[in-house]
């Protein structure tokens, strides 16, 4: 089996990853940047994105695993001292793993066939480059609202659990397939109206947002901003694609939510 590590940068996550690095290869498991079978992440949820976003275009064939150098994460929680524990369970494979949903975006440009297509672990979202967002917001084919406000956010279940939670939205168990729109302070008045309330789309449901005015937009994907001029359309829905965890012990989500938010 071949294994790569990420890690946060920060000299903490670097040791880390050295002594891990040592200790898998002790047990005959080889090192490939390239094409892991398994790919461990050392520091923190956003070191999990990073990862996520390296290795995206091959994610049938591997399976992620989190160390967590700070606070315990969503995504990373095993603790520096379990690495031992955790080398030892990676070292006698078969192990059990979860799947948990992604977002696709498709943005389709005002002149031209092309399209580019993005996928993101936690969440997507559309600001304006300038000036109150204006989108109109179709589900399923259908015109649903004209947003206008600061932004749109659209989450994945174990992306919920991050700004879609700061901005109101549910959080949601990931072994549900959906996606969360949220609003980012929608105007609201006798003219202008929105839902107000957070929409939890079923996978294949899709929703599209159009622009009224603007055609330049910043979008967000995970930790990276794009500018993204003349688009057409943004379309948004579960992706067919999967991310997947190796799992080595229990640790139910809604107990990662108390540890994280009540109480640790
Ligand atoms: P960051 O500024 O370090 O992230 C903000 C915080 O979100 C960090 O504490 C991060 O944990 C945590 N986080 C990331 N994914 C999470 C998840 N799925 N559930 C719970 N917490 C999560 O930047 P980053 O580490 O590159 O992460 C990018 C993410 O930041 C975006 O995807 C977005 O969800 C989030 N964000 C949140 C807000 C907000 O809450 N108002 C605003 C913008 C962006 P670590 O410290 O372990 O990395
Ligand atoms: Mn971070």
């Amino acid at each position: 089996m071949k294994f790569a590590i990420t890690s946060k940068g920060d000299a903490k996550s670097n040791t880390l990853m050295q002594r891990m690095r040592t200790y898998l290869q002790d047990f005959q498991l080889d090192y490939d940047e390239d094409q892991p079978d398994i790919v461990i992440s050392v520091g923190g949820d956003g070191t999990l994105l990073y990862a996520f976003h390296r290795y995206k275009n091959r994610l049938d064939k591997t399976a992620f695993v989190g160390v967590h150098t700070g606070h315990l994460g969503f995504y990373a929680d095993w603790t520096p001292d379990e690495i031992e524990k955790l080398v030892i369970a990676l070292a006698k494979t078969p192990f059990q793993i979860v799947e948990y949903p992604l977002l696709e975006t498709i943005v389709r440009y005002q002149h031209g066939g092309r399209e580019a297509r993005f996928l993101a672990l936690n969440e997507s979202t559309v600001k304006s480059v300038e000036g109150t967002l204006v989108m109109d917001v179709e589900i399923r084919g259908q015109h649903f609202e004209t947003f206008r406000g600061d932004g749109l956010c659209i989450a994945t279940p174990s992306g919920s659990t991050a700004y879609n939670k700061a901005l109101g939205g549910a959080i949601v168990h990931p072994s549900i397939d959906a996606i969360q729109i949220t609003e980012l302070a929608s105007i609201n008045n006798r003219v202008f109206r929105t839902v107000g309330s957070p929409l939890l789309l079923p996978a294949h449901h899709t929703c599209m947002f159009r622009p009224v005015n603007a055609v330049n937009f910043q979008i967000t994907i995970d930790h990276l901003t794009l500018l993204q001029e003349d688009v057409k359309s943004i379309q948004c829905r579960v992706a067919d694609e999967k991310i997947r965890f190796a799992r080595f012990r229990p640790f139910p989500f809604w107990k990662r939510v108390h540890d994280s938010f009540i109480a640790n």
